[in-house]
């Protein structure tokens, strides 16, 4: 038995089977002889947590991990960007690996720096230029002799210069497949993972281009054209490594969905509003927070992002703490409360504990999404609103979106009459043991689609 999973990041089923499924004929053709269907994401539906949810079995509390930057553990204001130095739940080729299997790991995120596993490894989109990539260190050489070098992520996708975007994008996919098809066949892993970040740069690059329910989308763009060839590509690659994976249980999986970005919703703006939070002068153009908050009379202050993360100042906690602790629980109801009047129809405030099994690390009081994900969180000062239906500048026109894509085909998959399933981002990891009978333990989430 051998699996390959494919990641394709931030690949929404509005794209993947339907707008674009007339260009992607080999996963159309993994539907029609397996089981698909939309793959439910975590809260918060973000890249870092989300891959190590669907890998490790764990759900961002029980990993801390909260986003793409998360608050030191002495309870210092600095975000700092994760790494895979802070996942410490075992991923899946961990477990396979104590069984004895090979596997490769191959830029799935978090994987800056690579560790050790029985495989190899070559590390996300987190690395830097220039720095070690791989597991074994020496592979970097013989792959980089093979197909250039490493090509971690797109440069600068947000700056607008699409052409140039997206020959990266091009160039970055069929490296990292090129990489996928020689590991496959030259080391012969029992599980191979890959995730392809591709699909999340075009995103962030041109959502307004490709999707006609963008309020800010221009009919008869070129770029449309363009992110249905990228799509192409991206499947032509899928079927190159299909051909030389015949024998393998086929997964494609992407970590959480993409939809049009109605709106900014300026959080700082309403907690400064409402007296939560203080400045020491009042910008006039958008100011990142740190520029103008005034610690020590700021009892709640919030990060921007997809979602709203919503801290408390608290008196012997936080170093310059300006709230009483007796006083937290009320004033997270209240900053709740708030919240929940102010945000567009849709808005959902959670405290962590009400998501998750375990809240480790430094998380927020409150996590909030704002319109049902249409609206995202900006986090800057300096709008004059709460309110932004025109986008700030830097913020693009794509919101992630709860719901992914799975497709399974081949062994226990295998059917002549295609079967659509609801699955959750758990299912994946705990499906992968399962086909290879090893135990997950009791605290694995999800649900193993192969003993249906
Ligand atoms: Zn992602």
């Amino acid at each position: 038995m051998r699996v390959l999973l494919v990641g394709l990041d931030c690949a929404p089923p509005t794209l993947v089977f339907d707008r674009f499924a007339d260009v992607m004929p080999n996963v159309a053709a993994l539907r029609a002889r397996g089981i698909s269907g939309p793959l439910r994401s975590v809260m918060p539906p973000i890249t870092v947590p989300a891959w190590t949810c669907m890998l490790s079995g764990r759900d961002p509390g029980e990993l801390g991990l909260y986003g793409f930057r998360n608050r030191p553990r002495d309870h210092g204001y600095a975000l700092s960007m994760a790494s895979a130095r802070d996942v410490s739940a075992k991923r899946v080729w961990d477990r396979l690996g104590e069984s004895g299997r090979s596997c490769a790991a191959l830029f799935v995120p978090p994987s800056h720096p690579p560790s050790p596993l029985r495989g190899s490894m070559a590390s996300c989109f987190l690395t830097p230029p220039g720095a070690a990539w791989t597991f074994p260190p020496s592979r970097a050489t013989d792959w980089e002799s093979r197909f250039g070098t490493y090509r971690s992520d797109v440069a600068s996708f947000r700056a607008g210069d699409l052409g140039r975007i997206f020959d990266e994008l091009h160039a970055m996919t069929a490296q990292h497949f090129a990489i996928a098809r020689h590991v496959w066949t030259e080391e012969r892993p029992s599980f191979l993972a890959m995730v392809e970040m591709g699909p999340d740069r075009l995103h962030h690059a041109a959502w307004d281009h490709l999707d006609p329910t963008s309020p800010r989308h221009v009919v008869g763009n070129p770029w449309l054209d363009h992110a249905r060839d990228y799509y192409a590509a991206l499947d032509r690659e899928l079927g190159a490594l299909l051909d030389v994976a015949s024998d393998a249980v086929v997964i494609v999986a992407s970590d959480h969905g993409a939809r049009a970005c109605e709106g900014a919703f300026a959080i700082n703006e309403l907690l400064l509003r409402e007296g939560w939070l203080a400045t020491t002068h009042t910008p006039s153009t958008p100011t990142p927070l740190r520029d103008v908050i005034d610690w020590k009379r700021t009892r709640a202050w919030a990060e921007g992002g997809y979602y709203a993360r919503v801290f408390f100042n608290v008196q012997g906690r936080e170093p310059e703490g300006a709230l009483p602790e007796a006083r937290l629980d009320r004033a997270i109801d209240d900053v709740r409360a708030l919240l929940l009047a102010e945000g567009p129809v849709g808005t959902n405030v959670w405290r962590p504990t009400e998501l998750y099994g375990e809240v480790r690390g430094v998380a927020p009081e409150l996590l909030a999404v704002f319109g049902d994900l249409a609206w995202r969180s900006v986090g800057t000062l300096g709008h004059g609103a709460v309110k932004l239906t025109e986008l700030p500048p830097g913020v693009d026109g794509a919101n992630h979106d709860w719901n992914g894509v799975v497709v399974m085909s081949g062994g226990p998959f295998a059917s002549t009459t295609p079967r659509a399933i609801d699955a959750s981002i758990f299912d994946v990891g705990r499906t992968v043991l399962g086909l290879f009978g090893v135990d997950p333990g009791p605290r694995w989430r999800g649900h193993d689609w192969s003993r249906v």
